[in-house]
Parts: structure tokens; C-alpha cells; sequence
């Protein structure tokens, strides 16, 4: 029987809202009673900077790895990505409670560019969102672990090489006191993080994060951002390049993106934040933000947003004169973004 662990790692809330805190609190303490499992408690992912200690701890942990966190399971994953914690999408069963009348349809198929450099290995992202109690949770992490031992034990029996068995330490409550996840298989090689060090408060953040899922890396964004915020790494990809030149509270952007790629995972508007891609579920919330106010053009609103933000630096707006002429000229042949599909919808409903 192999022995290999699975890493848990909870990311908590910004700021102390004592619900979050305490369903935190109740994972962890029900976690750590789990054989097998590696818990660590980090701040939220978002706010980690690159020499933070959490960001660390993530970045030294190679295997399977389920992640907890207050965003939604696409922002996580794509959030990882970016910060080079990479593998493969693990899909968790845990989806929020459907409405009566939801149905959100199928997921659209992937045509983005991908992720490149992807390791063998699997991550999970849940969004602590999709519960109210900890024991849906414990119940999916149990599933998770199951699937990642199936999983070794199928290619340990491909490779025909006899399954390790690996020595460390059981995690125990007295053993982590609820925070410190660099315990058990992994303690021999990776560097040893306390929970002090981990949970060290960062200062809030706020950039956009890429679905290389989604991206079709067509520059719309690079060509609309004067912020220099975007640039392309060494394979002439899309890359957010000087995160902390985002103007915070500002999703301009995401609005502009064709694909739906470009999410800011603090944002109020779900699909702007990562809510799951669908056609249906565009339109439901498309709708709440007309009937909310927000019902202009999607464009014509990120133009408005980028000026705001080029006066408050000093400089001069630009309005519609820079940078989305290609999406204006394209707008007729390309696909029906979320206002054309809203639009749509209303038309055919007789309003
Ligand atoms: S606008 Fe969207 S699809 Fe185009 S490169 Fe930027 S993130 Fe990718
Ligand atoms: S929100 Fe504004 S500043 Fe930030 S990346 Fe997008 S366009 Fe640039």
C-alpha cells in the first residue's frame, strides 16, 4: 500500500469575517484527523506576493495538491498557474447547490492556448463558497485522496516498478497544531515553514489573472491596457507581466476580453471574478446587471473605467481612440460577446 500524502492546503479570507474564519477553522481541525493528508493553512492566494512564505510552501509542494480557498475553483487554478504552481485541472464533484430552475448547460469546451510546462501532477481547487458546513468538504478531500492513490498506483503498475513506501511522520493535531503542513512524506526535502511564518498578513493585491483555458492569445488586452500591466513571455504568449501596475478596484479589461479569459478574482461581478463560462449562466448574470445598472456596453464601460484611471494618474483620456479599434473592426465576424447574447435573449422574449 503506498503511502504517498496528499497536500491540503486551506487559503483563508481576506480580512476576519468570523463565518469564514470559523468554517476555516472547523476544516482544519477536522482535516488534521485525516491519515494521510498534509494540511497547511496560508493566507488568500491572491494577496501573496512572490517572496511571501505561503507562496513559498506552495511552490516547494511537487505532488497532488487540493486547494481550499474563498474564490472561485477557475480564478485558483489559473491564479496557481501563473505563479508557476502548476498541474493538471483536477475536477471536484463539490459544485455550488443548483436552483431550482438553474441550468447553467454544459461547460464550453476549452479553446485557449493552454498552459505550457505542466508537471504530472494534479490540482484541485474548491471554492469554500459551494458550502455552508465542513463536511461536504472533508467528504470531496476524501474522495480526492482516493482518486490521486488510484491514480499512483495505475502508473506505479504501468511502469512496472514496485510502489514505494515512504517514510515520515503521521500528521496528528498535536503534530500541526491545525497550521503547519510540512509534515509527513514530504518533511525530508521540502524547506520547513512555521505557522507564523505562513500566516503572515500580506497586503492586499490586485491584478488580473489569465484562463490560459479560455485565452486565444489575440493581444486585445496588451493593445487596451495603457498601464503597462501586460506584456508576452518567451513563447510570444499573453502574460501579465507588472501585476502591481494594475489600478486596484479597476476590471477595465476583463470586459474587453473576447474570451472571457482575463479575471480579476476580487471582483463583486461573478464573471468577472471566474465564475464558470456558459452560456446560459453569461446571460443570468448579464441580466442581473442590467436590472442592477449596469447595463452598458461592455466596452463603452471599460473605456470609461481606463480614463478614470489615466486622469487620476495625471494623463490625458483617450476614450475609445486607442487600443480597441481591432475589436470594433472585428466585433461583426467575431463571436457574440455577453451583451450581444443578453441582447438577444431580450428580443426573443418580447420584452
Ligand atoms: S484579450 Fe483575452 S483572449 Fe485576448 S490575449 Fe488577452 S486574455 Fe487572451
Ligand atoms: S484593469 Fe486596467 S490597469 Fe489593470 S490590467 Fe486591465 S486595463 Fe490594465
Amino acid at each position: 500500500m503506498s503511502r504517498h500524502r496528499l497536500t491540503v492546503v486551506i487559503s483563508q479570507a481576506a480580512g476576519k469575517h468570523p463565518v469564514k474564519r470559523a468554517l476555516e477553522e472547523a476544516l482544519v481541525a477536522a482535516l488534521i484527523m485525516e491519515s494521510g493528508l498534509d494540511v497547511s493553512v496560508i493566507p488568500s492566494l491572491y494577496d501573496l506576493s512572490p517572496d511571501h512564505t505561503g507562496r513559498l510552501f506552495l511552490e516547494s509542494v511537487h505532488g497532488d495538491m487540493v486547494v481550499l480557498s474563498w474564490l472561485f475553483p477557475r480564478a485558483a487554478f489559473w491564479l496557481l498557474d501563473r505563479d508557476g504552481i502548476k498541474g493538471h485541472l483536477g475536477e471536484t464533484l463539490l459544485k455550488p447547490a443548483a436552483d431550482d430552475d438553474d441550468d447553467d448547460g454544459e461547460p464550453e469546451a476549452p479553446r485557449g492556448i493552454g498552459a505550457v510546462d505542466v508537471p504530472e501532477r494534479h490540482i484541485y481547487c474548491i471554492d469554500l463558497r459551494d458550502a455552508a458546513t465542513h463536511d461536504p468538504f472533508i467528504d470531496e478531500v476524501r474522495r480526492i485522496a482516493a482518486e490521486c492513490r488510484t491514480r499512483r498506483e495505475e502508473k506505479d503498475r504501468a511502469a512496472s516498478k514496485p510502489m514505494m513506501v515512504e517514510l515520515g511522520t503521521s500528521l496528528t493535531a498535536n503534530g500541526t497544531n491545525g497550521t503547519n503542513g510540512v509534515i509527513g512524506e514530504h518533511a525530508a526535502t521540502m524547506p520547513t515553514f512555521t505557522a507564523e511564518q505562513l500566516l503572515q498578513a500580506p497586503g492586499r493585491r490586485w491584478y488580473p489573472v489569465i484562463d490560459y483555458s479560455r485565452c486565444t492569445n489575440c493581444m486585445e488586452c496588451i493593445d487596451f491596457c495603457l498601464f503597462g500591466v501586460y506584456g508576452v513571455d518567451g513563447l510570444e504568449r499573453i502574460a501579465v507581466e507588472n501585476q502591481d501596475n494594475c489600478k486596484r478596484g479597476c476590471p477595465a479589461c476583463s470586459r474587453v476580453c473576447p474570451e472571457q479569459a482575463i479575471m480579476f478574482p476580487d471582483y463583486k461581478t461573478p464573471a468577472i471574478a471566474g465564475a464558470p463560462v456558459g452560456a446560459i449562466g453569461s446571460l443570468k448574470i448579464d441580466l442581473t446587471r442590467l436590472f442592477g445598472g449596469e447595463a452598458k456596453d461592455a466596452v463603452a464601460q471599460a473605456v470609461a473605467e481606463r480614463d478614470r484611471e489615466l486622469v487620476a494618474d495625471g494623463r490625458d483620456a483617450v476614450g475609445m481612440s486607442v487600443g480597441i479599434a481591432k475589436r470594433q473592426a472585428d466585433k461583426p465576424q467575431g463571436p457574440k460577446d455577453d451583451l450581444d447574447n443578453l441582447m438577444d435573449a431580450l428580443d426573443s422574449m418580447d420584452l
